[in-house]
Protein backbone atom coordinates (compact mmCIF):
# COMPACT_ATOMS: atom_id res chain seq x y z
CA UNK A 1 0.00 0.00 0.00
CA UNK A 2 0.92 3.64 -1.14
CA UNK A 3 0.76 6.58 0.25
CA UNK A 4 0.69 9.80 -2.84
CA UNK A 5 -0.26 13.74 -2.46
CA UNK A 6 -2.28 14.14 -5.78
CA UNK A 7 -0.75 16.74 -8.70
CA UNK A 8 -3.72 18.95 -7.71
CA UNK A 9 -6.65 19.54 -5.30
CA UNK A 10 -9.46 16.85 -5.61
CA UNK A 11 -7.16 14.83 -7.98
CA UNK A 12 -8.21 17.00 -11.11
CA UNK A 13 -6.40 16.57 -14.06
CA UNK A 14 -5.20 19.90 -14.83
CA UNK A 15 -6.15 23.66 -13.63
CA UNK A 16 -7.54 26.78 -15.35
CA UNK A 17 -7.29 30.17 -13.40
CA UNK A 18 -8.04 33.73 -15.74
CA UNK A 19 -6.10 37.44 -14.82
CA UNK A 20 -7.80 40.53 -15.34
CA UNK A 21 -4.90 42.98 -15.50
CA UNK A 22 -5.95 46.64 -14.18
CA UNK A 23 -9.18 45.37 -12.76
CA UNK A 24 -10.95 48.17 -14.96
CA UNK A 25 -14.91 48.71 -13.54
CA UNK A 26 -15.77 47.49 -17.63
CA UNK A 27 -15.50 44.29 -16.15
CA UNK A 28 -19.24 44.27 -14.98
CA UNK A 29 -20.36 44.84 -19.00
CA UNK A 30 -19.41 41.54 -20.49
CA UNK A 31 -16.60 39.07 -17.80
CA UNK A 32 -18.36 39.28 -14.89
CA UNK A 33 -22.18 38.07 -16.30
CA UNK A 34 -19.75 35.33 -18.16
CA UNK A 35 -18.42 33.94 -14.94
CA UNK A 36 -21.51 33.93 -13.35
CA UNK A 37 -23.29 31.76 -15.91
CA UNK A 38 -20.20 29.39 -15.52
CA UNK A 39 -19.00 29.38 -12.29
CA UNK A 40 -15.05 30.34 -12.72
CA UNK A 41 -13.77 32.94 -10.53
CA UNK A 42 -11.88 35.43 -12.15
CA UNK A 43 -8.26 37.47 -10.36
CA UNK A 44 -7.77 40.76 -10.80
CA UNK A 45 -4.79 42.70 -11.42
CA UNK A 46 -5.19 46.00 -9.29
CA UNK A 47 -2.64 49.32 -9.95
CA UNK A 48 -2.84 50.28 -6.86
CA UNK A 49 -1.70 53.96 -6.71
CA UNK A 50 -4.83 54.55 -9.05
CA UNK A 51 -7.37 52.26 -7.28
CA UNK A 52 -10.92 53.85 -7.85
CA UNK A 53 -9.66 56.42 -10.16
CA UNK A 54 -9.72 56.91 -13.81
CA UNK A 55 -6.55 55.67 -15.44
CA UNK A 56 -3.79 57.68 -16.11
CA UNK A 57 -1.12 55.93 -17.05
CA UNK A 58 1.60 56.96 -20.26
CA UNK A 59 1.28 55.14 -23.35
CA UNK A 60 -1.74 52.92 -21.88
CA UNK A 61 -4.12 51.55 -23.92
CA UNK A 62 -6.80 51.51 -20.92
CA UNK A 63 -6.07 55.23 -20.31
CA UNK A 64 -9.79 56.55 -19.87
CA UNK A 65 -10.99 53.31 -18.44
CA UNK A 66 -12.03 53.44 -14.52
CA UNK A 67 -10.08 51.08 -11.82
CA UNK A 68 -12.24 49.23 -9.66
CA UNK A 69 -12.34 50.53 -5.90
CA UNK A 70 -11.63 48.68 -3.02
CA UNK A 71 -15.85 48.26 -2.13
CA UNK A 72 -15.76 46.83 -5.90
CA UNK A 73 -12.83 45.11 -5.60
CA UNK A 74 -14.34 43.21 -2.50
CA UNK A 75 -17.45 43.14 -4.17
CA UNK A 76 -16.37 40.59 -6.66
CA UNK A 77 -14.28 38.77 -4.09
CA UNK A 78 -17.90 37.93 -2.50
CA UNK A 79 -18.52 36.41 -5.65
CA UNK A 80 -15.41 34.27 -5.39
CA UNK A 81 -12.70 36.02 -7.00
CA UNK A 82 -8.85 37.41 -6.26
CA UNK A 83 -6.92 40.39 -6.14
CA UNK A 84 -3.11 40.67 -7.01
CA UNK A 85 -0.88 43.37 -6.69
CA UNK A 86 -0.09 44.89 -10.39
CA UNK A 87 2.58 47.46 -8.51
CA UNK A 88 1.77 50.93 -7.09
CA UNK A 89 2.63 53.11 -11.25
CA UNK A 90 2.90 50.40 -14.01
CA UNK A 91 6.48 51.50 -14.87
CA UNK A 92 9.96 49.62 -14.68
CA UNK A 93 10.15 49.03 -11.03
CA UNK A 94 13.69 49.97 -10.72
CA UNK A 95 15.61 48.97 -7.65
CA UNK A 96 15.58 51.65 -5.42
CA UNK A 97 11.45 51.82 -5.98
CA UNK A 98 10.74 48.17 -5.04
CA UNK A 99 9.85 49.11 -1.47
CA UNK A 100 6.54 51.34 -2.76
CA UNK A 101 5.64 49.54 -5.51
CA UNK A 102 5.93 45.81 -3.71
CA UNK A 103 5.72 46.59 -0.08
CA UNK A 104 3.94 50.04 0.10
CA UNK A 105 1.22 48.95 -2.98
CA UNK A 106 0.80 45.68 -1.01
CA UNK A 107 -0.10 47.01 2.01
CA UNK A 108 -2.32 49.90 0.77
CA UNK A 109 -4.24 47.20 -1.33
CA UNK A 110 -4.71 44.77 1.77
CA UNK A 111 -6.50 47.33 3.68
CA UNK A 112 -8.41 48.57 1.01
CA UNK A 113 -10.02 44.98 0.88
CA UNK A 114 -9.26 43.77 3.89
CA UNK A 115 -7.71 40.58 2.95
CA UNK A 116 -4.14 39.63 2.34
CA UNK A 117 -2.48 39.78 -1.04
CA UNK A 118 -0.65 36.82 -1.08
CA UNK A 119 0.43 37.61 -5.88
CA UNK A 120 2.37 40.34 -7.61
CA UNK A 121 1.85 40.55 -11.15
CA UNK A 122 4.44 41.88 -13.08
CA UNK A 123 2.85 45.41 -15.45
CA UNK A 124 3.92 46.37 -18.35
CA UNK A 125 6.30 43.58 -19.53
CA UNK A 126 8.50 41.11 -18.29
CA UNK A 127 11.35 43.73 -17.44
CA UNK A 128 9.38 43.67 -14.17
CA UNK A 129 10.57 40.36 -13.61
CA UNK A 130 14.08 41.15 -13.21
CA UNK A 131 15.86 39.58 -10.42
CA UNK A 132 15.86 42.54 -8.09
CA UNK A 133 12.06 42.61 -8.22
CA UNK A 134 11.33 38.09 -7.48
CA UNK A 135 14.12 38.82 -4.67
CA UNK A 136 12.59 40.88 -3.21
CA UNK A 137 9.04 39.24 -3.69
CA UNK A 138 10.44 36.35 -2.03
CA UNK A 139 11.92 38.63 0.78
CA UNK A 140 8.65 40.53 1.25
CA UNK A 141 6.87 37.25 1.75
CA UNK A 142 4.62 37.03 -1.86
CA UNK A 143 4.02 33.40 -2.47
CA UNK A 144 4.23 34.12 -6.05
CA UNK A 145 4.93 36.28 -9.48
CA UNK A 146 2.61 36.37 -12.74
CA UNK A 147 4.22 37.04 -15.58
CA UNK A 148 3.57 37.99 -19.20
CA UNK A 149 5.30 34.68 -20.92
CA UNK A 150 3.20 32.41 -22.70
CA UNK A 151 3.37 28.95 -21.39
CA UNK A 152 1.49 26.49 -19.01
CA UNK A 153 3.12 25.90 -15.14
CA UNK A 154 3.64 22.63 -14.16
CA UNK A 155 3.28 20.32 -11.06
CA UNK A 156 6.92 20.56 -9.80
CA UNK A 157 7.52 24.30 -10.95
CA UNK A 158 8.51 27.15 -8.62
CA UNK A 159 6.24 29.79 -8.40
CA UNK A 160 8.38 33.02 -8.60
CA UNK A 161 7.79 32.85 -12.48
CA UNK A 162 4.43 31.77 -13.60
CA UNK A 163 3.72 31.54 -17.28
CA UNK A 164 -0.01 33.37 -18.51
CA UNK A 165 -1.56 32.60 -21.93
CA UNK A 166 -2.15 35.31 -23.87
CA UNK A 167 -5.33 35.41 -24.35
CA UNK A 168 -5.62 38.42 -27.03
CA UNK A 169 -7.03 38.57 -30.58
CA UNK A 170 -3.61 38.60 -32.45
CA UNK A 171 -0.24 38.24 -31.07
CA UNK A 172 1.99 40.53 -32.35
CA UNK A 173 4.67 40.81 -34.80
CA UNK A 174 6.22 38.93 -36.84
CA UNK A 175 3.99 35.78 -35.48
CA UNK A 176 -0.07 37.54 -36.16
CA UNK A 177 -1.13 33.99 -34.05
CA UNK A 178 -5.06 34.57 -34.14
CA UNK A 179 -7.33 33.80 -31.35
CA UNK A 180 -7.30 30.63 -30.30
CA UNK A 181 -9.88 29.17 -27.85
CA UNK A 182 -7.95 25.47 -26.94
CA UNK A 183 -4.83 27.44 -26.30
CA UNK A 184 -2.60 24.86 -24.24
CA UNK A 185 -5.17 23.34 -22.95
CA UNK A 186 -4.01 20.50 -24.89
CA UNK A 187 -0.08 20.33 -23.43
CA UNK A 188 -2.01 21.47 -19.68
CA UNK A 189 -4.18 18.30 -19.80
CA UNK A 190 -0.93 16.22 -21.17
CA UNK A 191 1.13 17.73 -18.40
CA UNK A 192 -0.68 17.76 -15.87
CA UNK A 193 0.14 21.71 -15.93
CA UNK A 194 -1.93 24.97 -14.46
CA UNK A 195 -2.83 27.50 -17.24
CA UNK A 196 -3.40 31.16 -16.21
CA UNK A 197 -5.24 33.07 -19.34
CA UNK A 198 -4.17 36.85 -19.07
CA UNK A 199 -6.49 39.43 -21.02
CA UNK A 200 -7.72 43.13 -19.75
CA UNK A 201 -11.41 43.84 -20.41
CA UNK A 202 -13.11 42.07 -23.28
CA UNK A 203 -15.56 44.19 -24.65
CA UNK A 204 -17.70 43.77 -28.33
CA UNK A 205 -13.83 45.25 -29.75
CA UNK A 206 -10.59 44.40 -28.35
CA UNK A 207 -9.64 47.86 -26.63
CA UNK A 208 -5.94 46.50 -28.05
CA UNK A 209 -5.45 44.14 -30.12
CA UNK A 210 -2.59 42.69 -29.09
CA UNK A 211 -3.46 42.78 -25.36
CA UNK A 212 -7.04 41.78 -25.45
CA UNK A 213 -10.05 39.71 -26.76
CA UNK A 214 -13.18 40.39 -27.42
CA UNK A 215 -16.26 39.74 -25.07
CA UNK A 216 -17.42 37.03 -27.77
CA UNK A 217 -14.01 35.26 -27.67
CA UNK A 218 -13.73 34.88 -23.79
CA UNK A 219 -17.21 33.79 -23.77
CA UNK A 220 -15.43 31.31 -26.29
CA UNK A 221 -12.39 30.46 -24.19
CA UNK A 222 -14.65 29.81 -21.20
CA UNK A 223 -16.68 27.53 -22.87
CA UNK A 224 -14.44 25.68 -24.43
CA UNK A 225 -12.64 24.95 -20.85
CA UNK A 226 -15.43 24.14 -19.51
CA UNK A 227 -15.88 21.48 -22.27
CA UNK A 228 -12.43 19.97 -23.26
CA UNK A 229 -11.82 20.41 -19.07
CA UNK A 230 -15.59 18.52 -17.99
CA UNK A 231 -14.51 16.84 -14.58
CA UNK A 232 -10.73 16.91 -15.35
CA UNK A 233 -10.24 20.08 -14.58
CA UNK A 234 -10.07 22.60 -11.78
CA UNK A 235 -10.94 26.36 -12.44
CA UNK A 236 -10.14 28.33 -9.29
CA UNK A 237 -8.41 31.11 -8.33
CA UNK A 238 -4.41 31.76 -8.04
CA UNK A 239 -4.33 31.66 -4.47
CA UNK A 240 -5.70 28.94 -3.78
CA UNK A 241 -3.82 26.77 -6.70
CA UNK A 242 -0.35 28.30 -5.45
CA UNK A 243 -1.90 27.46 -1.70
CA UNK A 244 -2.03 23.96 -2.75
CA UNK A 245 1.48 23.54 -4.82
CA UNK A 246 3.05 24.98 -1.97
CA UNK A 247 1.69 22.87 0.96
CA UNK A 248 2.42 19.58 -1.79
CA UNK A 249 6.12 20.69 -2.43
CA UNK A 250 6.35 21.76 1.55
CA UNK A 251 4.96 18.39 2.80
CA UNK A 252 6.61 15.03 3.87
CA UNK A 253 4.64 11.67 4.58
CA UNK A 254 6.11 9.28 7.01
CA UNK A 255 4.38 5.88 7.94
CA UNK A 256 4.42 5.96 11.11
CA UNK A 257 1.69 2.40 11.08
CA UNK A 258 1.77 -0.82 9.17
CA UNK A 259 -0.12 -4.01 9.98
CA UNK A 260 -2.61 -6.31 7.63
CA UNK A 261 -5.07 -4.32 9.80
CA UNK A 262 -4.42 -0.51 9.12
CA UNK A 263 -2.35 1.74 7.87
CA UNK A 264 -0.88 5.20 9.34
CA UNK A 265 1.14 8.28 8.22
CA UNK A 266 2.49 11.49 9.39
CA UNK A 267 1.67 14.26 7.52
CA UNK A 268 4.21 17.61 8.04
CA UNK A 269 5.52 20.18 6.51
CA UNK A 270 9.16 21.84 5.89
CA UNK A 271 10.13 25.07 5.80
CA UNK A 272 6.44 26.24 4.13
CA UNK A 273 5.90 29.77 3.71
CA UNK A 274 4.16 31.96 6.35
CA UNK A 275 1.59 32.89 3.87
CA UNK A 276 0.06 29.45 3.22
CA UNK A 277 -3.25 29.94 5.31
CA UNK A 278 -4.60 27.03 3.61
CA UNK A 279 -2.98 23.63 3.75
CA UNK A 280 -5.29 21.34 2.39
CA UNK A 281 -4.21 18.25 0.41
CA UNK A 282 -5.81 15.68 -1.67
CA UNK A 283 -4.18 12.19 -1.08
CA UNK A 284 -4.44 9.26 -2.83
CA UNK A 285 -4.03 5.52 -1.37
CA UNK A 286 -3.56 2.19 -2.69
CA UNK A 287 -5.30 -0.20 -0.46
CA UNK A 288 -6.27 -3.92 -0.37
CA UNK A 289 -9.89 -4.38 -2.27
CA UNK A 290 -11.85 -5.19 1.09
CA UNK A 291 -10.87 -1.53 2.44
CA UNK A 292 -12.96 -0.10 -0.46
CA UNK A 293 -15.94 -1.36 1.07
CA UNK A 294 -17.85 2.01 2.84
CA UNK A 295 -14.51 3.47 2.27
CA UNK A 296 -12.49 5.93 5.10
CA UNK A 297 -9.84 7.83 5.42
CA UNK A 298 -9.14 8.34 9.79
CA UNK A 299 -7.74 12.26 10.44
CA UNK A 300 -5.87 11.70 13.82
CA UNK A 301 -8.57 9.25 14.58
CA UNK A 302 -11.61 10.93 12.82
CA UNK A 303 -13.15 9.04 10.43
CA UNK A 304 -13.97 11.35 6.94
CA UNK A 305 -15.57 9.37 3.67
CA UNK A 306 -12.74 8.64 0.96
CA UNK A 307 -13.84 8.32 -2.27
CA UNK A 308 -13.29 5.20 -4.16
CA UNK A 309 -11.22 6.23 -7.76
CA UNK A 310 -11.24 2.96 -9.39
CA UNK A 311 -10.75 -0.74 -7.35
CA UNK A 312 -8.02 -0.47 -4.75
CA UNK A 313 -7.58 3.15 -4.92
CA UNK A 314 -8.89 5.79 -2.81
CA UNK A 315 -9.14 9.39 -2.49
CA UNK A 316 -9.68 12.07 0.43
CA UNK A 317 -8.71 15.82 0.46
CA UNK A 318 -7.90 16.82 4.26
CA UNK A 319 -7.14 19.71 5.83
CA UNK A 320 -3.65 19.10 6.97
CA UNK A 321 -3.35 21.65 9.15
CA UNK A 322 0.43 21.84 10.75
CA UNK A 323 0.44 17.89 10.56
CA UNK A 324 -1.66 15.68 10.91
CA UNK A 325 -2.24 11.48 11.03
CA UNK A 326 -4.14 9.92 8.40
CA UNK A 327 -4.69 6.15 7.96
CA UNK A 328 -6.62 3.47 6.55
CA UNK A 329 -8.23 1.18 7.95
CA UNK A 330 -10.03 -2.74 6.63
CA UNK A 331 -13.52 -2.23 6.26
ZN1 LIG B 1 -0.98 46.00 -16.70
Amino acid sequence: MSLRICDWKYGKRWVYSITYDEALIDLHRFAVPFHEEFGIPGHLEVVVGQIGEVRQIDGSSFNGYRHMNGDELKDLMARGWGVGNHSWTHVFIKPEMVDQELRVAREVLEQAIDAPVPLYCAPGSNRNMAPHILEACRQLGYLGAMSIREGINRPADECYWLDRSPLIHEYPPPFFSKHDPFRNILPARQSHGWVIDYCHCPIEEPIHINKDCSATQLRKRLETVLAEGGDEVWCAVPEEVVFYHLSRRHATIDVVGDSVNDRRYQISFTDLPAGVTCKELTFEAEVPAAWCNFPRIWVDGVAQTAELVRPQVLRATVDVGDGVEVGFRAG
